[in-house]
Order: structure tokens, then sequence, then C-alpha cells
């Protein structure tokens, strides 16, 4: 390549050209699947000089996603559903389901927040904070090497289960923007926070390791894909299975499939992506409702899902 480079040096300078052709563009490019490493740099941070070393690859885009879709409408797809304490991953095989996945993070996810309640205790018990001083610093330090590897492996972990299982486009729910709930104390609060930035961390990590396996990554919206019954795509029903706290669970009402409302997010956003997703009527929203509202239930609105934390 350095060869190469010199000679089209040579020739630009005989023919008077500042600008390489399209040609030797390409002729500079590795070939696909092959690293080529670049200059190394020098960086230098609070903690010492650092060899940084970075490695070139040539990555083939597969192409639009909506024009690959109408292209072929049998490709493998994928469907994600990213939560606190879980990753829920569907493989699609037409209109079967041949793989459900779940990779569970609670334990992480509950680790987390127990460090911020030390360090909330910390902050409580040396009074105001100083300005200009940063307390905790062991302890954040601690939660965000924590969070990156988690980020790292969950991605990997999700991209490895998407090539074993041939998919081609993996289906992300469009994350929207955070929203602090109230009534929680400071720790929770900060870790929902932390734990809502850290599925975007995944995402983005998936993303990265998956165009390299020339899988597509795309985003759909996830409004009403934990409502609605996955079988008969009618508005269902959420629950818990004890009776009281978290309703985990959904429940159609048309045909009378129950399952985890997570799965049922996960199966459901695949219509987004066919674009066979039947929205609820405005009765059946209404009937839902009145429902609610005689049980004392949560409201039924695309924007007041509950968030499993
Ligand atoms: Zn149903």
């Amino acid at each position: 390549m350095t060869h190469e480079r010199t000679d089209q040096h040579t020739r630009m300078a005989r023919e008077g050209r500042t600008l390489r052709t399209r040609d030797e563009r390409e002729r500079l490019c590795p070939t696909p699947g092959a690293s080529v490493a670049q200059s190394p740099t020098l960086p230098r941070n609070p903690d010492g000089w650092f060899l940084h070393v970075p490695f070139l690859q040539r990555v083939v885009m597969p192409g639009k996603a909506e024009d690959r879709r109408l292209a072929k409408p049998d490709l493998k797809v994928g469907t994600l559903d990213l939560y606190a304490d879980s990753t829920v991953g569907a493989a699609w095989a037409g209109d079967r389901v041949p793989d459900v996945r779940t990779l569970w993070h609670a334990q992480e996810n509950a680790q987390r927040e127990k460090t911020l309640q030390k360090v909330a205790r910390n902050q409580r018990a040396s009074g105001r904070p100083v300005k200009g001083e940063r307390s905790n610093q062991a302890l954040w330090q601690t939660i965000r090497g924590r969070d990156a590897a988690l980020a790292w492996r969950m991605a990997a972990l999700i991209v490895t289960w998407a090539v074993a299982q041939g998919i081609q486009v993996l289906v992300f729910e469009y994350l929207r923007p955070y929203r602090p709930t109230r009534g929680l104390s400071r720790s929770r609060r900060t870790n929902r926070k932390r734990s809502y930035w850290h599925r975007g961390q995944i995402r983005r990590h998936v993303r990265d390791l998956a165009l390299r396996q020339g899988i597509l990554v795309v985003e759909r919206h996830p409004a009403w894909t934990s409502q609605v019954c996955p079988h008969c795509h009618r508005l269902a029903e959420r629950f818990s299975p004890g009776g009281s706290g978290y309703p985990s669970r959904l429940r159609g009402g048309g045909c009378g499939w129950s399952g985890d409302a997570n799965v049922a997010a996960a199966l459901n956003l695949k219509r987004k992506w066919d674009r066979t997703f039947r929205y609820p009527t405005k009765a059946e929203r209404q009937a839902a409702e009145l429902r609610r509202a005689s049980n004392g239930g949560a409201a039924v609105n695309p924007g007041q899902v509950p968030i499993s934390v």
C-alpha cells in the first residue's frame, strides 16, 4: 500500500493534479476483511502516555434498510428489546420465531444501584460538597468501569447470537428521550438514568460489531409494542403474576394469550419492520382505559408505558 501511495503521488505530481481519481482512492482502500495498521499516535491523559495504534478495516455497507426489505422480503430479521434487567432477542424465519433469547443483567443493575447508594451515603456523611472538588472518585470509577465492560459484553453476546441465527437485519426499538420518574430515592433515580444511557451504549456497540458481520441495524418506534397481543394484535392488559408489584406479564383480550410483556414487545417490533403493525383503535383504547380505571390500574398511553427497572 505504501508503494501504491508513492506511485500515486509521483503520478499526481507529474500530471499536476492534487485530487485522486475514484479508481486511485479505491486502490488505497484495504480489501474487505483485512485490517491495516495506521500511523500510531501518542495521546496523553491524566494517567500517563498511551501509544495508540489505529487499525483500518473496510466494511461493505449492506445498503439502505427499506430498499433491502422491499427487494428481499425474506431477509432474516432479529428483533431486540433492551431493558434495565434483561435484553430480549427474537430470531425470525418468515412468520415463525425459531429462537427467543433473554439475556439477564439484573444482577449488574442491582449492583450499580448499591454502589450509587454508597455514593449517596458518603455524600450525606461528608455534608456540603466542596466546590471544585470531586468526591467519591473511586466509586464513580468503579461504576464507569463496570458499565463499560457490561456494555461490550452484552453487545458481543447479542451479535454472536445474531450471527449464529443467521440474522441479516437487527431491529431495535428507537430510544425515546429519558424522562425522570418522580418519587424515587436519589440513588434509584440516578441508576435509572444511568441504565437508560447504558442501553444506548449497548446499541452503539452492537451497531459497530454487527456492521463488521454485514448485519444491518435499524431502529423502529416502540409505541404500543409492549401493549398489544403478539397473536391477535389486539390491545392486551398488563398484570403482575402475584397480583401486586410490577406488571411484567401481558394478557391478550381477544385470544386469551398470556406471556412476558418484554417478549411480546420484541415480537411486536417485527411488525414495525414489516410495516404491518396494527395500532389499537380509539374504541379499543377507550374500553381499555375504562377497564383500567375500574380496577385502579395504570393508564394506557404510549408515552406512559411503565419502564421495567
Ligand atoms: Zn391475542
